[in-house]
């Protein structure tokens, strides 16, 4: 177990999990960013003799996005291929653009272990025969890691751009990043056409979460049974999670699909007895009560509770006050929505009120009624993912806290009577200058 303290990420741990031999993660004696040498010694930039074959052991592998939406990579970089082959140039975007306050493995990754990342862009761009790629990244620490490693890193006749934008938390959605590299601003477009389809400069445009594509590398060189030696068969191979609360400092594990909540809470030195439930998926999935307890960390076990693994943060609540948490990210989405569709602005707002309200025992009984409400119809009718994200938080508070939620409705919560909990940012990792 090893925390890092290159200036970065000075209160976080990072840890392998037990029994792994770690994929993603490299811990070091200390601070170092993994450079082209110690990269290459570790059998990175291996020659590619047939992306073709790739793809196919890609696939075979069952790589699902890490970014959030979970999507198979494979069906991504086919499209994209094919589209090439029809005669239309390819794009590469890597998306590093980790807006979720609660996660911060992507920019542990750009930081600590740039060629990893820049070995999986080379990777994806030699199967879908792109000739330019971008990194898309807010962080500068990430943006200062990434420019130093290109100067070593070989090109294969990739021309590789690191793009760097303002960080939000719509700023990572897909058409965001497209069009920001685009020379937009950072905010969502419209679905129809998706990337694949039109992305950078219209063409066809894989984009791909750079925890993703990092794993490309392990892929080519040790191929598809490996990668899946690990893991569950609905979600095979490792992922980074960032764990957050429970009253500990922040922590980047690396875990096999299909480990046990109550594992990572040993883990994290975290009692069961004290969960009250999480937040999963960064602010994305909602929370869940002490039935995460029962659950396995993959997406087969997180769907079966109506909840999702997403970027693959998890927020351990012990001491704070679930109602309390939710009013909070409930604020931070009205803050940070986009501004841009009418049911996302004006929902949000509204939602957030409800749940402040009910923080603040101000709330009615047809408050909750119509936040009930707007937290099925409101689904699905924004740009992007924010507004299903802030009807997650809201339908998963009503489903997994209904005594907390009467208990607020009723004016009685010490805690929030007391002002203990107003976060910004729940359950933030760290702030990112
Ligand atoms: S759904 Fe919300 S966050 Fe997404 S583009 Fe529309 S207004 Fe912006």
């Amino acid at each position: 177990m090893t925390t890092t303290d290159n200036g970065l990420a000075t209160r976080l741990t990072v840890t392998v999990w037990p029994g792994l031999t770690p994929r993603l993660l490299r811990v070091s004696d200390g601070a170092e960013i993994e450079d082209h040498v110690a990269y290459v010694q570790s059998g990175g930039y291996q020659a590619l003799d047939d992306p073709d074959a790739l793809l196919e052991e890609v696939d075979r592998s069952g790589l699902l996005g890490r970014g959030g939406a979970a999507f198979p990579l494979a069906v991504k970089l086919r499209t994209v291929r094919d589209a090439g082959r029809a005669g239309i140039p390819t794009v590469v975007l890597a998306n590093g653009e980790e807006g979720e306050p609660a996660s911060v493995k992507d920019k542990w990754l750009l930081r600590n272990r740039p060629h990893l990342v820049l070995d999986g862009v080379r990777l994806a761009a030699r199967i879908v025969g792109a000739d330019q790629a971008y990194v898309y990244v807010s962080d500068t620490h990430a943006v200062h890691a990434l420019t130093t490693a290109l100067d070593s890193a070989p090109s294969d006749d990739l021309a590789v751009r690191v793009v760097a934008v303002e960080p939000g938390y719509v700023a990572g959605e897909e058409t965001a990043a497209v069009r920001a590299v685009n020379g937009g601003p950072a905010k969502p477009t419209d679905k129809p056409p998706r990337p694949f389809e039109e992305g950078i400069g219209k063409r066809p445009t894989l984009v791909g979460n750079v925890e993703t594509l990092a794993n490309l590398p392990f892929i080519l060189r040790h191929g598809s049974d490996a990668f899946r030696a690990r893991g569950t068969s609905a979600s095979p191979g490792t992922f980074l999670a960032t764990v957050t609360g429970g009253g500990k400092p922040p922590a980047l594990y690396e875990l096999p699909h299909g480990t046990p909540v109550t594992e990572l809470l040993e883990q994290h030195q975290v009692p069961a007895d004290g969960l009250k439930g999480v937040l999963m998926g960064g602010y994305f999935a909602g929370l869940l009560n002490r039935e995460v307890l029962d659950a396995t960390l993959d997406h087969e076990s997180m769907r079966r509770l109506n909840s999702g693994l997403g970027c693959g943060a998890v927020s351990l609540i012990t001491d704070d006050c679930p109602v309390a948490i939710a009013a909070s990210v409930m604020a931070y989405f009205d803050r940070e929505n986009a501004d841009q569709c009418g049911s996302c602005f004006n929902g949000t707002a509204a939602m957030s009120a409800v749940t402040s309200a009910l923080r603040d025992g101000a709330a009615a009984q047809d408050d909750l009624t119509r936040l009930e409400r707007w937290s099925v119809v409101l689904r699905g009718r924004g740009a992007c993912a924010t507004l299903d994200a802030a009807t997650n938080v809201a339908a998963s508070l009503l489903r997994a806290f209904p005594t907390d939620v009467a208990r607020h409705l009723a004016g009685d919560c010490d805690a929030c009577r007391a002002d203990a909990y107003k976060a910004l940012r729940p359950y933030e990792v760290e702030a990112v200058s």
